[in-house]
């Protein structure tokens, strides 16, 4: 196999996060990729490789094989098992389990007849039609890439790669799941006085309501231990959204003097070792925090090379997809789905990376039968849990439409708390498991 110093750079990854020349030992390893042999023999039929184990995935290779059994689907995922971010806030709270967000990736795999692979997809080369593991390389005739999203400490640190590390091991943002968010939930029941920070992403993030359910729950724990603490949320938007009004009552009626809410707060400056963040509406010290950086999609598409661009060449951070088929625009053959997604107006959501995964899995098994497919456009629900006793959640729901070639969501919002939103919020999750998992 023949590969340029360039190319091995992408293979690795290391290309995309880092600006300066990568050492020579990421070059030792990135050769080291380059010269694998094939870790499975070449595909017979045709073989579907999904990148990600996640919302997206896991939805794309269950559907494919319900479409077509006899199309071969590798699900290829990093983590042993799977943790949901989902119901992760109530978790924080104690009001579920760890056993409720945890499930395994064999059952699936065993009962919908797909193949999974624990490993870490470590590059991607399209022109062969191959994805590299530490196993080897596999073969594919089309690729489903779902690896979720990144954080772009870059935003705040530029190169300075150790305080990126120091501000995500000390201020955990828990976006990404495991041990982050071990260490948030530790941190919000030995919390013991002062102000707790959360800081909203700028741009498009995963899961818009979470910071606001985030600080419903921290502060719902506060309030239950009588711990003397606020929590502050610096937002660079200029209101809550979605469900400002649910989330503004909460704050109002149950956590009056809690919780802070600061509009128009944008970054200038975090200093983690000082515990100081200066923004636009003002300097907040703070006692703990968790500190949310920008995001954006995941490393896989940076190294397939498939990031969009702005109108002056600049990688706007998302996914280059056409807002239907979810189609690389540059390659037929590679579909994204799921949070890496851009240039739609589609919420970063478990249930949207369900809702797209059952369209992409429809899309190419019709295009391996020769059929023609009129895709569909997915459709999102989130609830927010604001109380932990009694449970009380607020819920949006939304459809879209295709007016004069645009997407327009067509959003429902239940701004009011409810006993009956936050049992609905459960059986949400529980039938979403099950249509992965079971
Ligand atoms: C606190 C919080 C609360 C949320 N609440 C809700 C909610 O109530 N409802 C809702 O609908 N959504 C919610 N979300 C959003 C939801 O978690 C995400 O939108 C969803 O996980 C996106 O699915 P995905 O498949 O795109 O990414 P993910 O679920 O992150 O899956 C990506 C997978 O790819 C794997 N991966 C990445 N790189 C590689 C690699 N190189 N090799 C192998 N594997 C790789 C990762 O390990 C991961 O398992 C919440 C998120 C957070 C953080």
């Amino acid at each position: 196999m023949s590969v340029s110093r360039r190319d091995l750079f992408k293979l690795a990854g290391v290309g995309a996060l880092v600006s300066a020349l990568p050492s020579k030992s990421s070059f030792a390893a990135a050769e080291k990729v380059g010269k694998m042999g094939a870790m499975l023999p070449p595909p017979k039929g045709n073989r579907v490789v999904v990148c990600g184990g996640g919302w997206a995935g896991l939805t794309v290779a269950k559907y494919l094989k319900k479409e077509d059994p006899n199309i071969e689907v590798v699900l290829i995922e990093k983590r042993p098992n799977f943790f949901s971010c989902p119901i992760s806030n109530e978790w924080l709270a104690d009001l579920v389990s760890l056993d409720f967000l945890s499930h395994d990736y064999n059952q699936p795999a065993a009962k919908y007849g797909y193949k999974f692979i624990n490993a870490t997809v470590l590059g991607i080369e399209r022109d062969k039609k191959r994805v590299y593991t530490p196993q080897g390389y596999i073969e594919y005739n089309y690729l489903v890439l779902a690896p979720g999203i990144r954080y772009n400490y870059s935003a705040w640190f530029k190169d300075d790669k150790q305080m990126a590390e120091y501000a995500r091991v000390h201020y955990p943002p828990a976006y990404i799941p495991g041990s982050e968010h071990l260490a948030l939930k530790r941190k919000i029941w030995e919390f013991e006085e002062g102000d707790f920070v959360i800081t909203v992403p700028p741009g498009a993030y995963r899961c818009p309501p979470a910071p606001y359910e985030r600080a419903a729950m921290i502060a719902y724990v506060f309030k239950k231990n009588k711990v003397k603490g606020r929590v502050i949320i610096l937002d660079p938007k200029g209101d809550i959204a979605p469900k400002g009004p649910g989330f503004r009552a909460a704050y109002e009626q149950l956590y009056l003097g809690i919780v802070e809410y600061v509009p128009n707060a944008v970054i200038k400056e975090v200093d983690p070792v000082k515990k100081i963040i200066k923004t636009t509406a003002g300097d907040f010290k703070f006692a703990d925090a968790n500190l949310v950086p920008p995001h954006q999609a995941g490393d896989l598409v940076w190294m397939a090379d498939l990031i969009a661009k702005d109108k002056d060449g600049k990688p706007t951070g998302w996914a280059d997809q056409d807002p239907i088929t979810f189609q690389a625009k540059a390659d037929p053959n590679v579909f994204l789905v799921g949070d890496v997604i851009g240039g739609v107006p589609y919420p970063k959501s478990g249930h949207m990376a369900n809702s797209q995964g059952k369209i992409v899995a429809k899309i190419i098994a019709s295009r391996i039968k020769g059929k023609e497919y009129k895709p569909t456009l997915p459709d999102n629900t989130c609830y927010s849990m604001v109380n932990g006793d009694p449970q009380e959640a607020i819920v949006i729901s939304v459809t879209y439409e295709l007016k004069d070639g645009k997407i327009e969501p067509k959003p429902k919002v239940i701004n009011e708390r409810s006993k009956a939103l936050a049992d609905a919020t459960y059986e949400w999750a529980k039938a979403i498991y099950r249509d992965m998992f079971a």
